[in-house]
């Protein structure tokens, strides 16, 4: 095919290109660039329109300019230090142009004397003399159409220069030529009618570097697809294998919910629904469960475990954390009081010979339902016959774990995720395309939920006076001081502060837990504050999600200014779950900017994850949005969710087109060797095959 030299050629080491040795090729590391195609993708920010010519009496200091001059004398001062200096001029005046760190030997060659040359720089003034230092260009004027140009600019790193860099993307872009389509007619059409090459080549002018230019906009809606492509590669590799449907008359889930002393909510009934098909369909299910904190994703887990384990199967579920798992089994307990169903948990924490003694009743079926943690995953543990995993909290997962663990589970097995990260409409099909979607969006009628209020930091006595009043009452109290800086130094200090100072007025009921605690030591705390032994938790943002702390029902977050909005209602999340009212009071520091305001207000009017996270994505952009980083998913180069919502909802229509036959697939290969994820889809391959 036409395009195999461009796809060999742009997947080499920059290592390949002409004036590229160990120097440059650390220097282009710096910003990211290994593969020729790295260079490609690296777009200019504008560019420098180097046509500027000015004569020596009409400079502009701090200007970019390009001048013509004749170069008169030599000034090399023997002095360390002191930059060498040669004198230049023209018929209306005179320049300095200057070197640090060059050799005389070198700039006699550069700036021979008597020669008329062309340079450009930027114009700066010293000693009443104009001068410009480190010339970007010079060129003797046969070769001045090499400057006299508006040349793109791009982000750089010191010792790589324009023009060095120059060299090599202009290297890059001479090797592009038109290649196949892969996108169909009308597709191309909605998406401005330009070819890759086309808007490669634009784009690399620098001249339009806007958002909804139709070449940008062409290479955004590549990269989208090539991520739903992806994505669709795992679907279809898990969908392809059939298992054994399994079946149920939901005697069981009917008895369960006669358990709970409320009734499910709308939303709940149409999860479980959405389940209960996947689940009796002869193909696996691979499929995410979102809803806020405290929407009742845990009752839907186990309505569905019931349902399988009824149809003869064993179900496995895994909590991030001791606690969490805990927490799962006391309730897994409590639902399935009244029927024969066998109930265990295991974690890495359990007594070796209560592990070994429920491994053995694993593999020989007596277990129905194992809860625990990462320990469930041990090969050790066996299972009979596993037909069901349950994953809460999943945002640790990236793709390629999601795969494992489908493998790990054997044929039989369905997956359940479950996130309390609510992703924006726009976002869902890009991180969980690999998985079918539910969505709790109602929350319990009984919940009295939780009224947030604002308060400057100066009126931290009120908070106070409020705090202790709630104590009396027999409330608990988070306290959270989050990390300013997510640096690798850790600043936890302003949570040590406040746990001193609140354990002067409150003794010995305040704890604390911060990230560099020891996870044994963080779950001590926590059980403590659960235990009520103390009442007052500070902590940085690290309380476990997920965790029911039902006698907590006041949040402080300092500085909750610095916080973007789904942060803030992930941590408000933490309370509220219970029967009563709880409190979150956000304190910040005076004069908040517009948008911190804006971001309390939404906070204070909405209570719904889904809308504060589209909020907040317009607010600060997609790359900030709590869980995105997390995902194992790379930024986007050029697609931004909020620009390209239309390409993001096209792609999402056209997928499924593409996803009908594996020739149409073909033709995007070249866009996968483009954005790396050739390598994703031949481990994908490997590990389902
Ligand atoms: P999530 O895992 O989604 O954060 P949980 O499943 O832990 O939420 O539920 C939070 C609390 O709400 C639990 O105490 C649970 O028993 C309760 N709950 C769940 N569903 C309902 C409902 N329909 N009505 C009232 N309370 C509910
Ligand atoms: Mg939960």
């Amino acid at each position: 095919m036409i395009h195999v030299n461009i796809e060999n050629y742009l997947n080499k080491n920059v290592s390949t290109l002409k004036g590229v040795g160990n120097k440059i090729k650390n220097l282009l590391k710096k910003k990211s660039i290994d593969k020729v195609s790295d260079l490609l993708l690296n777009l200019p920010q504008g560019y420098t329109d180097r046509r500027n010519y000015k004569k020596l009496n009409e400079l502009e200091i701090g200007k970019i300019t390009t001048i013509k001059v004749y170069i008169k004398k030599y000034n090399f001062p023997r002095i360390r230090n002191l930059p060498n200096k040669v004198i230049c001029e023209d018929e209306t005046g005179k320049i300095d142009i200057t070197f640090f760190n060059s050799r005389e030997g070198y700039i006699r060659k550069i700036l021979p004397i008597n020669q008329t040359m062309i340079i450009s720089g930027k114009i700066n003034y010293f000693r009443n003399k104009y001068q410009i230092t480190n010339p970007t260009y010079i060129v003797p004027e046969s070769k001045e159409n090499y400057i006299n140009q508006i040349i793109p600019k791009y982000s750089l790193t010191e010792g790589l220069t324009e023009k060095i860099y120059r060299k090599l993307i202009e290297q890059v872009l001479e090797k592009i030529i038109e290649i196949n389509e892969w996108h169909d007619t009308e597709t191309l059409k909605k998406i401005g009618n330009t070819s890759w090459a086309q808007s490669v080549k634009f784009l690399h002018s620098g001249k339009n570097i806007d958002l909804n230019s139709t070449h940008y906009k062409r290479l955004a809606y590549d990269e989208i697809i090539s991520n739903l492509l992806v994505l669709s590669q795992v679907r279809k590799r898990i969908k392809k294998f059939k298992k054994n449907k399994k079946k149920t008359k939901n005697t069981l889930s009917k008895i369960l919910e006669k358990n709970f002393k409320f009734s499910l909510t709308l939303d709940q009934k149409r999860v479980i629904n959405e389940i209960g098909t996947d689940l009796k369909s002869e193909y696996r299910m691979l499929r995410i469960l979102q809803g806020d904190v405290g929407s009742g994703k845990t009752i839907v887990a186990f309505i569905s475990a019931a349902e399988v384990i009824e149809s003869g199967y064993q179900v496995a579920m895994m909590a991030p954390t001791e606690i969490l798992a805990r927490q799962h089994y006391q309730l897994a307990k409590n639902i399935f009081k009244s029927t024969n169903i066998n109930i265990e948990l295991y974690t890495g924490k359990s007594e070796s010979n209560v592990k070994k003694d429920i491994q053995k009743k694993t593999l020989n079926g007596e277990v129905n339902l194992l809860i625990g943690t990462h320990a469930l995953f041990q090969k050790k543990v066996i299972f009979k016959k596993l037909g069901y995993v349950i994953i809460d909290e999943q945002h640790k997962f990236g793709v390629k774990q999601r795969i494992e663990l489908s493998k790990k589970g054997g044929k039989e097995c369905d997956i359940l995720l479950m996130s309390a990260t609510p992703i924006p409409r726009t976002l869902v099909m890009t991180l969980y395309g690999d998985m079918d979607v539910s969505r709790i969006i109602e929350k319990p009628k009984n919940r009295k939920g939780v009224i947030t209020i604002s308060k400057p930091e100066s009126k931290v006595n009120e908070v106070l006076l409020f705090i202790k009043s709630q104590i009396t009452k027999g409330n608990q109290i988070f306290w959270v001081c989050p990390l300013i800086k997510e640096s690798k130094k850790l600043d936890y200090s302003a949570a040590i502060q406040k746990y001193s100072f609140l354990s002067k007025l409150f003794r010995d009921k305040v704890g604390l837990i911060h990230g560099s605690l020891e996870k044994d030591e963080k779950e001590k705390v926590l059980n403590l504050f659960l235990k009520k032994k103390i009442d007052i938790l500070v902590s940085t943002t690290v309380i476990e999600v997920g965790i029911d702390f039902p006698k907590a029902n006041v949040i402080i977050i300092e500085n909750s200014n610095k916080f973007g909005l789904s942060q803030l209602h992930q941590l408000r999340g933490r309370i509220g779950r219970g029967e009563n009212q709880g409190t979150c009071i956000l304190l910040y520091k005076k004069n908040l900017s517009d948008n911190a305001k804006k971001r309390l207000r939404i906070l204070k009017s909405s209570n719904d994850g889904f809308l504060i996270a589209e909020e907040d994505m317009k607010l600060r952009g997609y790359g900030d949005i709590l869980g995105y980083q997390q995902s194992g998913i790379k930024n986007f180069k050029f697609a931004d969710p909020i620009h390209h919502k239309d390409l993001f909802d096209m792609a999402e229509k056209n997928i499924k087109k593409i996803e009908g036959s594996e020739n149409n697939f073909k033709k995007y290969e070249f866009l996968l060797k483009l954005f790396d994820k050739a390598d994703v889809i031949n481990k994908i391959n490997n590990i389902t095959s």
